[in-house]
């Protein structure tokens, strides 16, 4: 079977064509500048990269461009786009609509549709992406997976924010939570390594975006992100949770509007912001070796949060079997992990340094004699998507 994976924004598209039953990869890539003028990257595991500047006007193109390519007589690695068995969409925000992926139809678009006013910014682009796969491919099933849907199962205690009741019932303001479907993946490995289900657990998503969650029997009991992917803990570039007289402070004394306001917290915040280094943990690591101090406070406080969260999670769940680390930081760097497990021995935590050293590869990082059992998976979102497609369309 071969599935095609889509991740739509708002002027990229990331690919992948792959056999949900063996997580082998056909090919992959991305089409950037979509909307500007357009760039293809498709790789092929033991090709070469092919990289070509291919007008992109609008999704439809960046997608047409795609499917040129995966049939592609050089570069493409099928004969026809008819032996792709179906199409899964990555959508970020499913509201209250909906608690697991589905076929898409014209009610699930609709539904999605109304979902914009709470993912705004991504929505409106992982709904591009769908109409433009409809319209060149109209007799292949596409599938809708959703970042949100993982969380539904959260209890009314941890999604519900303390405002006037009338925000949750008539504007459906809630905490929803994001980048469910690494949490869901790394979920079912972890059950899976451990041999069970009914264990308490917490999962780290470190990467670019940071978000944790706490789960009991494979079911998502609370999360750290929230309406938005701007809560939780420190991120990249943004700030995590914040007190809301921080905003209308700033906003008073600069004469910020809502929108510029938002972009500071969203893209100019976070390790970023507090280092004026970087984003990324590479970077904000090297410097802090060449002695930056705002970049060992930055890479401080994050490691700080993170492990405050895992101490909340463990008093939500009353315990902790399993702590799971995944994502660019969570997978590459031992010393953010240790950095962050640091302090939490009370819990039960002792990493062992040497296998704590593994990068990207599924592995038990802690101690033989540790309480609770540490473990490195890496996320595969694309597999989980396939995976959830191919299931669908067999039905
Ligand atoms: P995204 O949220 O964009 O999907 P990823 O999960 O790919 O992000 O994580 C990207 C981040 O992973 C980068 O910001 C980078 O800082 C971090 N990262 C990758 N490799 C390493 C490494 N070896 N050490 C520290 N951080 C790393």
């Amino acid at each position: 079977m071969k599935i095609l994976v889509i991740n739509a924004g708002s002027s990229s598209l990331k690919y992948q064509l792959m056999d949900p039953n063996t997580g082998d990869v056909f090919a992959k890539g991305q089409c950037e500048r979509i909307g500007l003028d357009g760039k293809l990257t498709h790789k092929v595991p033991g090709r070469d990269n092919y990289v070509a500047e291919i007008a992109m006007p609008s999704h439809s193109e960046a997608i047409q461009s795609v499917l040129d390519i995966l049939v592609d007589a050089q570069y493409g690695v099928l004969a026809t786009t008819d032996e792709i068995d179906a199409v899964g969409h990555r959508v970020l925000h499913g509201g209250m609509e909906f608690s697991e992926s589905c076929i898409i139809d014209d009610d699930v678009i609709a539904a999605v549709e109304r979902c914009i006013p709470l993912g705004p910014l991504h929505n409106p682009a992982n709904l591009m992406g769908i109409r433009a796969c409809q319209a060149i491919m109209p007799n292949t099933p596409q599938v809708a997976v959703f970042d949100t849907a993982f969380h539904m199962t959260m209890p009314a205690k941890a999604y519900m924010y303390a405002l006037p009741w009338e925000y949750y019932e008539k504007d459906n303001v809630r905490r929803y939570g994001f980048h469910g479907t690494s949490h869901r993946y790394v979920t079912l490995r972890a059950c899976e390594l451990m041999g069970r289900k009914d264990i308490k657990l917490i999962n780290c998503h470190l990467g670019n975006g940071s978000s944790l969650s706490a789960v009991y029997d494979g079911k998502c009991q609370d999360t750290s992100m929230g309406l938005s992917p701007l809560a939780g803990v420190p991120m990249g570039t943004r700030t995590g949770d914040i007190d809301a007289c921080v905003v209308q402070y700033l906003m008073n004394r600069y004469g910020y509007n809502v929108d510029e306001m938002l972009n500071i917290l969203n893209k100019k915040s976070g390790v970023a912001g507090m280092s004026g280094v970087s984003s990324d943990f590479r970077d904000l690591e090297n410097a802090a070796d060449e002695g930056n101090e705002r970049a060992a406070l930055a890479l401080e406080k994050f490691a700080y949060e993170v492990r405050k969260y895992i101490g909340s999670y463990a008093a939500a769940l009353g315990g902790c079997d399993v702590l799971v680390f995944t994502a660019g930081v969570g997978e590459n760097s031992g010393e953010m992990r240790e950095r962050i497990c640091n302090g939490l021995e009370y819990l039960g935590v002792k990493l062992d340094p040497e296998k704590n050293k593994i990068r990207g590869q599924e592995a038990v990082i802690s101690a033989a004699d540790s309480k609770v059992t540490v473990l490195l998976i890496p996320t595969n979102e694309e597999l989980m998507i396939a995976k959830d497609t191919a299931e669908l369309i067999s039905k």
